[in-house]
Parts: C-alpha cells; sequence; structure tokens
C-alpha cells in the first residue's frame, strides 16, 4: 500500500507538471485531490489495513495530500503568470513608438483678420452690429441712393430669391439703415461686418461671396476731419504706426464726397513693388459722408445730423498682408493654404 501510495505520489507530481494550461490543471485538480479524486479513493482502502498499519498509512497519505495540494498551488501561479504574460504579449501596447499626430484646429484667415478688424475699432468705441445676409431690394438698394435703373446697379450683380425683391446682399451697407432706424436719435457708432454675395465670373481677384466690414458713425458735428483722422488711425493700428496713407475722390451713391483710402504699400514700404503695380500705394477701403438721403432714410434729419461711413474687405486685407495671390484659395477648403496662417 505504501508503495502504492508513494507511485501515485510520484505520478501524480509528474502530471502536474506536464499540465500546460490552467484547464488542464482543473482537471489534474479533480483526478487527484477531487471528492473522487485517486488520493480519496486511497484513503478509502485504508480499511483493509491492519490496526498497526493505519497509523503509518495514514500520515503518509495526509503528507502526500499536502504536498500536493501545495505543488498544485505553485503550479497555478506560474501558469497564471505565464498566461498572463502570453496575453499582454498578444495585444502588446509598444510604448517606445511614437504617437499619432494630433492635428490642431486653427482659426480661419479671414476670421483671424476679422478679429483683428473687431479690436481695433473696439478700442476705437465702434460696437459690432450684426445685420442679416438676405435683404429686400429696398434695403440693398433704394434707402441706399440707388433706384431703380440707376446705372451703379451696374456696380452689383446680385442672387435673386424666388420670393419677389428679396436679394443676398450685395454689400453690409443696408446695415447701416437698420443701425439707424434702431439707434434713432442715439449717436452711432457701430461697424457692420459680414459676407457679401455677388453674381459675378469668379477669378483670382473676385469671389461670388467674401466678407465686407462697413463702419458707420452718425451724431451732431461729424466732418470729414473726423473720417480722416479716424480712419489714419485704423491704418496705422492694422498695418504699423508709421504708415502713410492718401484719400482719393471716388463715388459711392450713398456717400458724398465719397472717396477711397489707400496706405503705403505693406509690401515694399512704398518703394514700389508688384503688389502695388510700382506705385507704393494700395487702396484698403471706401469711405465718405453719409448721403443726405440716406440719413433721411435711417431717420435722421440730414440738417441736424452727420456722419461718415466705410467699407473694407478683409480678404483683401489679408491679401495684401500676407501676398495672397489668389482669392478663390480663402472658400477652396485646401488645408495646404489654410495651415499657413
Ligand atoms: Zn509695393
Amino acid at each position: 500500500m505504501l508503495t502504492q501510495l508513494d507511485e501515485l505520489h510520484t505520478q501524480s507530481l509528474a502530471q502536474l507538471k506536464q499540465a500546460e494550461t490552467t484547464a488542464v490543471l482543473e482537471t489534474w485538480y479533480k483526478e487527484t485531490l477531487g471528492r473522487k479524486g485517486s488520493i480519496y479513493l486511497m484513503t478509502r482502502q485504508i480499511g483493509s489495513l491492519s490496526a498497526a498499519e493505519r497509523p503509518l498509512f495514514g500520515q503518509r497519505i495526509n503528507k502526500v495530500k499536502k504536498e500536493l495540494e501545495a505543488a498544485y498551488e505553485n503550479r497555478l501561479a506560474e501558469l497564471k503568470a505565464s498566461e498572463l504574460q502570453a496575453k499582454m504579449e498578444a495585444s502588446a501596447i509598444d510604448v517606445t513608438l511614437p504617437g499619432r499626430k494630433q492635428r490642431q484646429g486653427r482659426l480661419h484667415i479671414a476670421t483671424q483678420t476679422l478679429r483683428q478688424i473687431y479690436a481695433i475699432w473696439a478700442d476705437m468705441g465702434f460696437q459690432v452690429y450684426r445685420s442679416r445676409d438676405v435683404e429686400t431690394d429696398e434695403y440693398n438698394f433704394e434707402l441706399l441712393n440707388i433706384p431703380q435703373h440707376h446705372p451703379a446697379r451696374d456696380m452689383w450683380d446680385t442672387f435673386h430669391t424666388t420670393t419677389p425683391g428679396v436679394i443676398l446682399r450685395t454689400h453690409t451697407s443696408p446695415g447701416q439703415i437698420h443701425a439707424m432706424r434702431e439707434y434713432y436719435p442715439e449717436p452711432i457708432r457701430v461697424i457692420l461686418p459680414g459676407m457679401c454675395y455677388r453674381y459675378e465670373q469668379v477669378t483670382a481677384r473676385s469671389e461670388l461671396q467674401f466678407h465686407q466690414v462697413e463702419g458707420l458713425a452718425v451724431g451732431k458735428n461729424i466732418t470729414m476731419t473726423d473720417l480722416k483722422g479716424t480712419l489714419t488711425d485704423f491704418a496705422r493700428r492694422m498695418f504699423g504706426a508709421q504708415r502713410q496713407v492718401r484719400f482719393r475722390a471716388n463715388y459711392f451713391p450713398f456717400t458724398e464726397p465719397s472717396a477711397e483710402m489707400d496706405v503705403e504699400c505693406i509690401i515694399c514700404d512704398g518703394d514700389g513693388c508688384n503688389v502695388c503695380k510700382y506705385t507704393g500705394w494700395v487702396e484698403i477701403l471706401g469711405c465718405g459722408m453719409v448721403h443726405p438721403n440716406v440719413l433721411r432714410n435711417g431717420g435722421y434729419d440730414p440738417a441736424i445730423y452727420s456722419g461718415f461711413a466705410f467699407g473694407m474687405g478683409p480678404e483683401r486685407i489679408a491679401m495684401l498682408k500676407y501676398r495672397i495671390d489668389d482669392i478663390r484659395y480663402f472658400w477652396g477648403n485646401d488645408l495646404r493654404f489654410l495651415e499657413q496662417f
């Protein structure tokens, strides 16, 4: 019996060593130390031994049982560790690999330029006044002193909606009327930024849609001098403190007198280059004293009130500043262009 026990002991230990997975190990446990396992079956044979042999056999079988239990626990720990290891290796993350680059978003160059313009005008006490993109013919043209059949209408070929007389605005100027009608009789200092739309051939110089920033100041005793001083200050804040400006007489239906403002070329500092066509000057905005008819349409009596207005194109300013030679890049959604700013 003792020999049999020793054999069982040796054999069980050998089997234990061969168990390569926890599943095999569990089967081994059931068959060896389980309730109907080989050790149990041997324990039951104790009855066939003589009374003298029983204590010795009992001790031995307990000892074997304990040793096998301990061996089982060790093997189980080993297998669990190696199985975990294998699992980790299978789904390994190599922490030494460089990470995937996160694309960082940024503001569109037009938005950046707009914000720069807002900040400068805010410093000078001008509020942002938002106005609608869809306008009536009356607001877009007539109230701005451009009646039907006025030749100036040829300057702005527009998009019409299916509702007669309702169009996409061709300039931000209709906002002047909205602002005046809302604020009368208070003095006004606003800028009116927004998208404008024109039915035009798309070329490197002109797009179907573009931003404009309109400005309007209305009050008592506002003169051309105020216009020149304010716009010169804007140009110097935008393009540099030493920047020279000049005003050239022009024509707009909604201002009288009207002018265009040029700044010293920001590329060549006035020496002459292909951007300024070797004149040393680039045009950045149109301006003028608000026409009496427009003041009247906004509710202000031109005998008491006066004002000035101006309009500029942020994309055009960005084009000059960064030497962008094609306006189509702005809405082409090409990352190679957008990521440069
Ligand atoms: Zn130049």
